[in-house]
């Protein structure tokens, strides 16, 4: 056990908020504003979630800075100047810190302290929240603010414990940063993570071994500084921005061609695709509306990208191996990098092709595929995150008659909405399963989950009802139509993160709810408008 920590507050709180990222900074700011007493419990020693964890090199949004941002606040709109059109994690987390001081929010944070329990009082419906540190609370109401990606994959590849080497995890980057000059540098994983980091590590290291188990499809960032003209023009166009954002599918204002792909000429989708390689990354899978549901589209879109990533590689039989011929474009996250494959024409860079000849095992001094050993000083895994569920998995979070959350999600998590779940009243879980989570822009749909909660909180108090909980009938429903919508779809055609594919004995449930983060944000807004139907109002 830890020490206890100093920021000891009152042990009786309104609410508890796990996690002091982007979803829970904002949670704590709004519900003080209602006259709540909040708790915030952070493992880490900062502000900022992901931001504050994943500073390996080349780390980047890939969501338009202006975009990314909160929109809750006028005047912090309006101050807050970003430097790039794709913010790096030191510009995003040094805007999570200004926005944690500015409204005086670590005064509720405490720090370095790990939820490891949270468990229902039946009788009084209140939550006993324990730590790692001992201290412990207890709130009517607990936000899990924990985040899609925050819980990291360390592969069981054998022998990785006897490596005599430096190991990093992408997702736990060194906060004083690694110096790899005239090392032998291995990167294990080519997903978001790795291609940001690779040709930022080729560039240091002696030699570079990036050990491709699956390859993946990324589009060039397209970044750029951003002038004083343009950041006067984005702050005066704000409210467009933030209303079409809101509207659409993935919470950002930009908008799908009107058409199909296959309904517009050969040239007219040409223009499409160029337009959207210029704005630069994810967007890219989203140039038509038809593209994640229709093959034929897909390929459209896929040929387009093959051809402009073929002509930057040097090497035919490189550019084989970087192109994946396993999933439709975009049906795993498409990441976003600056110079990735120009990066493997480089001589100290070498890919290793993990199908053909897999790792073996890992010995004191590099790694063995069935085919050569790489002798290795830093080894980076670049592997990723038990996404979704992993976070909130780790907790012990006990209900109704002494289950744990685990045990009502062991055939995948089932929930209402994404935001409530049977036998656990008055615990609401932010942009994870059920929602359009890791689909949408985060910061948006931070705060539409988090005004849903407050609002949710309010009605409770006009009534002077306890709890919300939501109805089993109302979970079943909603799990199916998230399945359903999901199935209409190619998403479910790639062994993505998404589907919890890339850790093993997870079920295989397409855990976001797909139909866009307009139509869902006006889902949850019919529900609260209907007195929150579905959900169980549980009077004092
Ligand atoms: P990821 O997409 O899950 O990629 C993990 C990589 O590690 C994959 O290439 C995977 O290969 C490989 N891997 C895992 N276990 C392995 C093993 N035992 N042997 C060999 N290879 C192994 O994780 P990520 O790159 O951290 O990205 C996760 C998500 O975070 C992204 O999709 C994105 O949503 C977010 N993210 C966003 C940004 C951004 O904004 N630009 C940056 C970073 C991350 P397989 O595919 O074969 O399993």
């Amino acid at each position: 056990m830890k020490p206890s920590s100093p920021a000891q507050g009152p042990a009786e709180v309104d609410v508890v908020v796990v996690g002091a990222g982007i979803a829970g900074l904002y949670a704590l700011h709004k519900f003080r504003s209602r006259g709540l007493t909040v708790r915030v419990l952070e493992a880490g020693d900062g502000v900022g979630g992901v931001w504050y964890w994943n500073r390996y090199p080349g780390a980047r949004c890939d969501v338009e800075s202006v975009d990314y941002s909160y929109s809750f606040d006028e005047a912090l709109q309006q101050e807050w100047d970003w430097s790039e059109k794709y913010a790096a994690q030191p510009e995003i987390l040094a805007y999570l810190e200004h926005v944690a001081d500015r409204f005086d929010l670590r005064r509720d944070i405490e720090f370095g302290t790990r939820v490891t329990d949270v468990v229902l009082d039946e009788q009084t419906l209140r939550w006993q929240v324990d730590t790692d540190t001992g201290r412990a609370l207890t709130a009517r109401f607990v936000v899990l603010a924990t985040g899609p990606l925050s819980n990291a994959n360390t592969p069981a590849i054998e022998g990785l414990d006897t490596f005599a080497g430096r190991v990093l995890h992408t997702s736990h980057w060194p906060h004083d940063g690694v110096d790899l000059t005239g090392e032998r540098v291995g990167v294990i994983g080519t997903g978001s993570s790795g291609i940001q980091a690779i040709p930022c590590l080729a560039e240091q290291a002696q030699r570079l071994h990036v050990f491709q188990r699956t390859a993946n499809y990324s589009v060039p960032a397209g970044n750029t500084l951003l002038t004083e003209q343009d950041r006067r023009a984005q702050k005066a166009d704000y409210a467009r921005r933030r209303q079409l954002s809101m509207a659409s599918g993935g919470g950002s204002p930009h908008q799908a061609h009107p058409e199909p792909a296959l309904a517009v000429s050969e040239q007219e989708r040409r223009a499409a695709y160029e337009k959207r390689w210029a704005l630069g990354g994810v967007l890219f899978s989203k140039t038509f509306p038809d593209q994640l549901t229709d093959p034929a589209a897909n390929d459209t879109a896929r040929l387009f990208w093959e051809e402009k990533v073929r002509a930057v590689i040097d090497d035919p039989r490189v550019a084989d191996l970087l192109v994946p011929g396993d999933h439709p474009i975009g049906t795993k996250r498409i990441c976003t990098d600056t110079n990735y494959y120009q990066t493997y024409n480089r001589d100290n860079v070498e890919l290793v092709d993990l199908k053909t000849t897999p790792i073996a095992r890992i010995d004191a001094e590099g790694v063995h595929t069935t085919a050569a050993h790489y002798p290795i000083d830093t080894l980076v895994l670049a592997t990723g995150f038990d996404a979704m569920t992993g976070s909130v998995a780790r907790m012990n979070i006990v209900g109704r008659d002494s289950r744990t959350l685990n045990e009502a999600w062991h055939e995948g998590p089932k929930t209402y909405l994404g935001l409530g779940m049977t036998g656990f009243p008055n615990l609401f879980n932010l942009t994870g399963p059920g929602s359009p989570s890791v689909l949408a822009n985060m910061v948006l749909h931070s705060e539409l989950h988090v005004d849903w909660v407050a609002e949710a909180i309010g009605f409770l108090e006009t009534r002077a009802a306890v709890a919300l909980e939501a109805r089993a009938d109302a979970v079943a429903a909603w799990v199916d139509e998230c399945a359903a919508r999901a199935a209409g779809t190619l998403m479910t055609q790639a062994n993505s993160w998404y589907l919890g594919a890339n850790i093993a004995g997870r079920p295989r449930v397409f855990m976001p709810f797909v139909g866009g983060f307009g139509v869902y944000g006006q889902i949850i807004a019919e529900v609260a408008a209907a007195q929150y139907k579905g959900f169980d109002v549980i009077e004092a």
